[in-house]
């Protein structure tokens, strides 16, 4: 682990898709008590309060994602990225979310001259040797540079950056052979993900700000779709910056898909609730594990989209995500956190109680 307040899924020895994510440095506000209700009011007037949040929360104007699908440097970002960790032969370029890039670089290589060949080799050998050694998630300044790119979207030049070179020799050749491919791959899986986020976002958004006694963005959270993204297939990294892929085996389709949707935009939350959980264990005299938070927003997106969708199976039970580090969790979580979900005490007698199950005893 790279960054202190990240929080990641190991990739070693894994074969399941999986996903990736990292605490941000901005996030919500905090408000455990926003569903308190004075006393003193009559039932009348609690009951026409409780009503009128009831219809809040079932109007909500503004969606609540803001999904992009027409980034078209974040794509071709992601692709040599991709292409560049399959050149240098890394261990996860044969994760289900990746494997299939550079056969789709090849297919698109056969039309092409020589010419376009050797600088499309080029872009991907720039890739190889430079952001493709990195980690998307945790080595600066990929995140940043992530950020810039989608703030790009279609733009004619990409963003100043140690790459632009490359992004802008291999642009062309892109926006010829494979663009138009992930763009549409980007517009089907947006297609499907927005007939259950119609379906089942409001529930669910409603499940898990209730949960964390959190504030979801006004105007909606931004998800950027790209053909590929990393071996996890989705991540988030800093300035709540989410990136979901949308190609095939990259273990995002249909409730999967909405969960790890939710599950990404809940790392928002992560430092609000990183320090609730470090503070619960410091009254105590220990030290909170570092995977707690994140075993958390697995459990709880996992529990939110089965409660709407009784046929989901969490993502953390299916992929075996569990017993990759976050074994020691499921039973405190099952313990304390479930019930918490299922009406009973409030969030941070829960969370209290989750700390001192967890927490390891301080060496000093
Ligand atoms: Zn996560």
């Amino acid at each position: 682990m790279k960054a202190a307040g990240a929080s990641c899924e190991t990739e070693a020895g894994a074969s399941a898709p999986a996903f990736c994510l990292r605490a941000n440095r901005g996030g919500g506000t905090a408000s455990n008590d926003q569903m308190n209700v004075p006393k003193v009011l009559g039932l009348l007037l609690v009951a026409a309060q409780l009503s009128l949040i009831a219809q809040g929360q079932e109007s909500r104007s503004t969606p609540i994602f803001k999904f992009e699908t027409n980034e078209f440097w974040l794509n071709l970002h992601h692709f040599l990225y991709v292409l560049g960790r399959a050149e240098n032969h890394a261990r996860d370029a044969a994760r289900a979310a990746v494997a299939s890039a550079p056969d789709d670089a090849t297919a698109g290589l056969v039309g092409l001259t020589e010419k376009e060949r050797n600088s499309w080799a080029d872009a991907v050998a720039a890739y190889a040797k430079g952001p493709s050694q990195k980690d998307l998630v945790f080595d600066e300044p990929l995140a940043a540079l992530t950020g810039a790119l989608a703030a790009a979207k279609d733009a004619k030049t990409p963003p100043s950056s140690e790459v632009r070179t490359a992004l802008e020799q291999a642009a062309p050749i892109y926006r010829k052979v494979w663009w138009p491919k992930h763009e549409a791959t980007n517009q089907a899986w947006l297609s499907s993900m927005r007939t259950l986020v119609d379906r089942h976002g409001q529930a669910v958004l409603r499940l898990i700000t209730h949960a964390y006694g959190m504030e979801w963005p006004a105007s909606g959270y931004p998800v950027h779709l790209s053909a590929y993204t990393n071996w996890a297939g989705a991540y988030s990294t800093s300035g709540n910056l989410l990136v979901v892929a949308t190609k095939a085996g990259a273990g995002t389709k249909d409730l999967d898909g909405l969960e790890i949707v939710f599950h990404e935009a809940m790392h928002q939350w992560d430092d609000q609730m990183i320090q609730i959980l470090r503070e619960d264990a410091r009254k105590i005299g220990k030290l909170l594990p570092p995977d707690l938070s994140h075993a958390l927003i697995f459990f709880t997106a996992g529990d939110a989209v089965h409660r709407v969708a009784p046929e989901h199976v969490p993502y953390a039970d299916a992929y075996g995500i569990w017993s990759r580090g976050l074994k020691r969790f499921q039973v405190p979580l099952q313990q304390v956190w479930k019930p918490y979900l299922d009406g009973h005490g409030t969030r941070d007698e829960a969370l209290a109680a989750l700390a001192a199950l967890v927490a390891a005893e301080s060496k000093q």
